[in-house]
């Protein structure tokens, strides 16, 4: 069946809201479960747009470490935010502008600067309601930007937790304002424990009073658990937290998140959200996105890629959360080159004392250094850039892998022995990598926050090269974030040298995409920008895809 177009429900139907609020504990899929929400209410040919709320001081999610908060994903408008961002825009497969992502501190900031305006006309600014009216202003401005039916709001952190209170508290207003407008959702979770083998459903009623403590009332109880809920689960939560037993939802482990829609949909989630909000029936069309779900785990060609980074490593566990769009992108192109990707994610420090030795980057089909920052682990990636480069591995460089891709080529193609950026030898001779000169000032005056080179730019394209190849046009728009660049006054060396500047700004200033000729390798291309922003599941990007493709030809060939 042919995709519905989307369409407005009717002339006079109200905006609608739905608040994704999480019980019991964090980090068990509230971006994933708000994200199906969209895609499904989308599939039906409503309009949709969504939020994601961060309880944090934080301004934005930039001055956050990766490795405590995951991606940073970066907006077109520059906005630098948190990976659920990502998420949103992959499954809806939108772009979403800076409005609907904010933090405690974005709101805050936002309140005392009207204060200072005099905008409260004098009256006492307090924290209850002026905050949640805040909250309140940016979601409907989201929705009226979107024009959208429905805007899902997803808020972080878990119920009884106080940091979210206020965002709650603007759910509960808002509710009150649009009794019929507004649902609630409660993602919550029902532990099996190891000793008794049962599944146990107290904590999600625990969780559900406080949330009746801050006057809201779940519509629907998403069930996470590691199986499927059986009747009588769903009966014992349904009596204690007050919604009949349809509106508990089975949500299990499921292989991919991209199941996530399908599986929802299995218990009438779709139906459920429109009976509740009033709006007209229609029918859900995943058809797209499940033959996207189901070929991305049953690709024919078994692709093994190298991630070589360095924000893998937390304590004993590994974090590939840092990393998501670009796994994402990488994911997709697999999918529609018919390969299953297998990823290996490798620290890059383990090249430098000798715990992994480079050779066994030997059987990768792929090679792929994503973004960073500091000094910590760059002897390790530049080594894989030289393994790759000499073996003719397929090379995919992202932000600092191109950074550092330049620095390997200058080094020992170039003959700039010691080149380095100036991120992390000031004292070098040939800073090849150096700050943008406008963000110089920014970092004397330690002006961090939001103040990298953020956002969408335009970038031009030389003909006859892999990336114009890739891309099939002249000027591309890319997302980036960084501070530094490719020195102007190496750039005449590196091409002597055979490197290939094949993007560039549009006043030929910024180096956007370095590469070398087909006949000098298959493919080694590194891009300033980050590509894995733009890629979605159902419009893959072009750069992954050549890579990808190149990595299959490699495979073939070994
Ligand atoms: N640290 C580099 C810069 O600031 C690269 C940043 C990145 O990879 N996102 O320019």
């Amino acid at each position: 069946m042919a995709a519905r177009p989307t369409r407005s429900p009717s002339k006079k139907q109200s905006p609608k809201y739905i608040f994704i609020v999480g019980g019991v504990m964090s980090g068990i899929g509230k971006g994933i479960a708000s994200s199906s929400i969209g895609r499904i209410l989308k599939s039906k040919g409503f309009k949709v747009t969504a939020i994601k709320i961060d309880p944090y001081i934080n301004v934005d999610a930039g001055t956050m470490n990766p490795t405590e908060h995951g991606e940073v994903f970066v907006l077109d408008d520059g906005y630098e935010t948190d990976q659920d961002m990502g998420n949103y825009e992959r499954f809806l497969d939108d772009t979403l502008p800076s409005i609907n992502y904010m933090t405690t501190g974005r709101v805050y900031q936002e309140v005392i600067r009207r204060e200072r305006n005099l905008e409260y006309k004098g009256k006492n600014v307090q924290v209850v309601p002026d905050v949640p009216i805040e909250v309140i202003r940016r979601i409907l401005e989201a929705q009226k930007l979107a024009h959208a039916d429905v805007t899902t709001i997803e808020v972080g952190g878990t119920i009884g937790e106080y940091e979210n209170i206020l965002f709650l508290e603007a759910a509960r207003m808002l509710k009150q304002k649009f009794p019929h407008d507004v649902a609630i959702v409660m993602l919550s979770y029902v532990p099996i424990p190891h000793n008794i083998g049962e599944m146990k459903t107290k904590p999600t009623q625990h969780a559900s009073r406080e949330l009746n403590s801050v006057g809201l009332q779940a519509d629907v109880i998403l069930a996470r658990a590691t199986v499927p809920l059986d009747q009588k689960r769903k009966e014992k939560i349904a009596t204690f937290c007050n919604i009949s037993p349809e509106r508990v939802i089975s949500a299990p482990d499921v292989e991919s998140i991209y199941d996530v829609p399908a599986n929802y949909e299995k218990d009438g989630l779709g139906d459920m959200l429109t009976e509740v909000l009033g709006l007209p029936k229609r029918k859900t069309d995943l058809s797209e996105w499940n033959a996207f779900a189901r070929k991305v785990k049953n690709g024919n060609k078994e692709l093994s890629i190298a991630i070589v980074g360095k924000y893998f490593n937390s304590g004993d566990y590994v974090l590939s959360d840092v990393y998501i769009s670009v796994i994402e992108a990488l994911k997709t192109a697999g999918f529609h080159n018919d390969s299953k990707i297998k990823l290996d994610y490798l620290d890059s420090e383990d090249f430098e004392d000798g715990k992994r030795e480079l050779r066994s980057l030997a059987r990768f089909d792929g090679i792929v250094v994503p973004g960073g920052f500091g000094s910590r682990g760059v002897e390790g990636i530049v080594a894989a850039v030289k393994y790759a480069r000499e073996n003719k591995i397929p090379y995919l460089g992202l932000c600092y892998g191109m950074q550092w891709q330049t620095i390997e080529y200058a080094r020992n193609k170039a003959g700039l022995t010691g080149a380095n950026t100036s991120e992390v030898d000031k004292k070098t001779p040939y800073p090849v990598i150096d700050i943008i000169p406008d963000q110089k000032e920014k970092m004397l005056n330690k002006n961090y926050g939001g103040t990298m080179r953020l956002g969408a730019y335009p970038c031009v394209l030389k003909k006859g090269t892999i990336a114009s190849e890739a891309y099939g046009v002249k000027k591309i728009s890319e997302r980036h974030r960084h501070r530094y660049e490719v020195n102007p006054e190496y750039i005449k060396q590196l091409e002597e040298a055979g490197l290939v500047f094949s993007g560039r700004s549009p006043d030929g200033v910024l180096m956007e995409i370095a590469e070398l000729p087909k006949e000098v390798h298959p493919f080694f291309l590194g891009t300033q920008f980050h590509p894995e922003f733009l890629s979605r599941p159902l419009s893959p990007h072009p750069l992954f895809l050549a890579f990808v493709k190149a990595a299959r030809a490699h495979k073939e060939k070994k």
